[in-house]
């Protein structure tokens, strides 16, 4: 190697030296002259991708929900879901699952949609669906390899466009959902012209065939069609079906989007995020200090 005077040693000494100020300089420029946008979803988004919390609460529902498998598969003459209606005892047993947030994590493109402000959220959404690249929610895929291991037929009924079928399949494939070849277990909004944005109707569909032993959400209209009701009624709603949590309906928690906060905006989706943000204020109520 060349000595100190050496003028290639000199020439790499002050490569290094502008590389480091480069680095210095530019981090200096991102902190100052790239202000992060305020956006309402930043705590949650932060407890789904970085809480110790959050592993344990999406692992605390899927243990639950074990437990409760169990005991279903017993009882022929439970069912977990308000549209079964008949004769059902004898029917094969069929979990009914949500995908996003209820076995996979969008919790990276989220990241993305609040720092990309540019682009349509739902171009966005489109793009993270078709790669299937999301990773699992923590528990979902041991809990869904026990139910297999089980024999019990796992439904999927999410909102994610009849368009993004196939790479919605790949990814339930990557993390280790079997899908059956005969029968068409993911079942996406309009896939069928009847099938809409309330899932009540998909779950009619499966329970015509099978006995529904469990159904795991992270949202109120996975388990029901009260989803749409203004606040106070579907809060209420949810303490009249107390029996049925933990028991027929896991919740998987989604703190950064969903129903609840569309009825929390009164579903006014045309209200930009200031109008949002004071309509969420105004359905907040504190204690009255004066008494
Ligand atoms: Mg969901």
């Amino acid at each position: 190697m060349g000595e100190k005077g050496d003028p290639i040693v000199k020439a790499i000494t002050l490569g290094v030296a502008l590389t480091f100020f480069a680095h210095v300089a530019f981090a200096q420029e991102s902190a100052t002259e790239a202000p992060v946008t305020p956006d309402d979803r930043l705590n949650a988004v932060l407890w789904q991708l970085t809480s110790a919390e959050y592993e344990g609460a999406t692992r605390t529902a899927f243990a639950m929900a074990r437990v409760a498998l169990d005991k279903a598969l017993k009882d022929k003459k439970h069912t977990a879901a308000i549209e079964q209606t008949g004769k059902f005892a004898k029917l094969p047993p069929a979990i009914i699952f949500d995908i996003d947030e209820t076995v996979l994590d969008n919790g990276p493109n989220q990241v993305r949609m609040m720092l990309d402000t540019k682009t349509r959220p739902a171009e966005l959404m489109a793009r993270w669906h078709e790669r299937g690249v999301a990773k699992p929610v923590p528990g979902a895929v041991e809990f869904i390899e026990y139910a297999q291991s089980k024999g019990v037929t796992l439904f999927f009924i999410t909102n994610r466009n009849a368009e993004k079928e196939d790479g919605t399949r790949k990814n339930l494939e990557a993390i280790g959902v079997k899908l059956p070849a005969t029968v068409d277990t993911v079942m996406m909004e309009h896939e069928k012209p009847e099938w809409k944005f309330d899932k009540g109707l998909r779950r009619a569909t499966v329970a015509k065939d099978y006995r529904v032993v469990l159904v795991v959400g992270d949202d109120y209209g996975d388990f029901t069609s009260v989803w749409n009701k203004p606040t106070d009624e579907r809060r209420k709603d949810a303490e009249t079906e107390a029996a049925r949590w933990g028991r027929d309906w896991i919740l998987i928690p989604n703190p950064i989007y969903g129903s609840w906060e569309n009825a929390a905006i009164k579903f006014n989706f045309r209200a930009p995020p200031d109008e949002r943000r004071k309509i969420k204020h105004d359905t907040l109520k504190a204690f009255d200090a004066a008494e």
